[in-house]
């Protein structure tokens, strides 16, 4: 029977978002420059990779990500969210560091066998976790030029994990001191080089008690652009009519949730701008949500600009259309109401990638690692203390 039943084990609803090593594995697929072609992925009962040390995603931060989710339907089934748009938007990420395409159709091979061999790992339709995904792809092959090297490596990985529904709003502030993309730079891409340098003000924000941050556009310092790790939605209420505005920026990363809940407003009859958005108009907006994958949509309770001391607040508890498209899209997203927008998809058996006579033991390939990590061996969730390479029909 697929999918399995979630593990019972597991306190999914205090999962948050610590690594569970225990999984049962990742899955990885090659390009050769010399071919040109992915191989077939390969599912590896093991957390690690093997890379060469010069290798330019080490070196040059020649890499790109993804992240997406899946939850459990009413049924049992394990539905992915929107995986065709993070397949086609990792592309454009790979573009921006000289990658090679993942095609959608292997993008997707990749991910669904990722969750189906994984399927015991995605949380109960009841609970509150999440199962996320997490795709990556980077030039593998050791190389000092900065050229192109001649193989990369696409991985997925998932992992299950917790989000907190109808937090409490949160407050955020700008960042002033610190531009996280140029004008014509990289900042609509997933790339790792956005974000490890914004680690450092993220941090002392926090420490002033900001736990969301938000970047400016570089060249005016007038406009909004996004939030460190999701995207901006602004709300406007005038009796009944709702406004939606969110940024229009190539300097950002292309939203998913925010465009699902652009989607949702206009089936809602709310008026959708997609366009600048001065930061003096946030004086006039009655809800900011912050919204990517990970965090869902998280209300923002206040923001603040510390070199002006303007400090916009937008209130205490959640607003009630943010409510209202939180709601609908975790719904659609768990399978609770139809999906008119077509946005789900299901992880079946066949993706697997078993061949139909597997009664055949599974070949055991070492590919290599070194297991004692510090001493330790590394046992994954099988109890299996070597890395092992699962063929999968291609
Ligand atoms: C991933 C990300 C988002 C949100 O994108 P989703 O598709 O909604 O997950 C927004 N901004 C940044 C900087 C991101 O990295």
């Amino acid at each position: 029977m697929f999918p399995p039943a979630p593990l019972e084990t597991i306190d999914w609803n205090r999962l948050g978002l610590s690594i569970q090593d225990n999984v049962n594995g990742h899955v990885e697929s090659t390009y050769s420059v010399a071919t040109g072609e992915w191989s077939a992925p390969r599912f590896i009962q093991d957390p690690y990779i093997k890379i060469h040390g010069l290798a330019p995603a080490l070196n040059y931060g020649q890499q790109a990500y993804e992240g997406l989710k899946a939850h459990r339907g009413p049924d049992g089934n394990i539905l992915l969210f929107r995986p065709t748009a993070h397949a086609d938007r990792l592309a454009v990420s790979a573009s921006y560091v000289s990658i090679p395409e993942i095609p959608q159709d292997h993008f997707m091979k990749c991910v669904k066998l990722a969750c189906a061999r994984n399927a015991e790992w995605v949380a109960p339709h009841s609970s509150e976790a999440l199962m996320y995904v997490r795709p990556l792809v980077f030039g593998s092959s050791g190389h000092l030029s900065l050229t192109a090297p001649t193989e990369y490596t696409f991985a997925v990985y998932v992992q299950p994990g917790t989000t907190y529904h109808g937090v409490q709003p949160l407050p955020a502030c700008v960042i002033e001191d610190f531009d996280r993309a140029a004008p014509r730079g990289t900042g609509g891409a997933k790339v790792g080089g956005n974000y490890a340098p914004v680690i450092r003000h993220t941090d002392k924000a926090r420490s002033q008690g900001f736990h969301v941050t938000l970047h400016l556009d570089a060249q005016t310092r007038t406009c909004i652009e996004e939030f460190s790790t999701s995207g901006f939605i602004g709300i406007k209420k005038n009796g009944d009519q709702v406004t939606v505005v969110v940024p229009d920026s190539k300097n950002i990363v292309q939203s998913i949730t925010s465009d699902s809940c652009l989607a949702l407003a206009k089936s809602f009859g709310w008026k959708v701008e997609k366009r600048e958005i001065p930061w003096s108009e946030c004086k006039f907006m009655d809800e900011v949500i912050a919204v990517g994958t990970a965090a869902s949509l998280l209300p923002i309770r206040l923001l603040a600009r510390p070199s002006t001391g303007e400090k916009f607040v937008f209130g205490e508890t959640t607003g009630e259309c943010t409510l209202r498209l939180g709601t609908a899209l975790r719904n659609i997203m768990r399978g609770k109401i139809a999906d008119e927008f077509g946005w789900t998809m299901t992880v079946n058996e066949e993706d697997l990638l078993l061949e139909p006579t597997s009664a055949k033991p599974i070949p055991e390939i070492s590919n290599g690692v070194n297991h004692e990590l510090n001493g330790v061996a590394h046992v994954n969730g099988n109890g299996i203390a070597a890395p092992v390479e699962v063929e999968v029909k291609a």
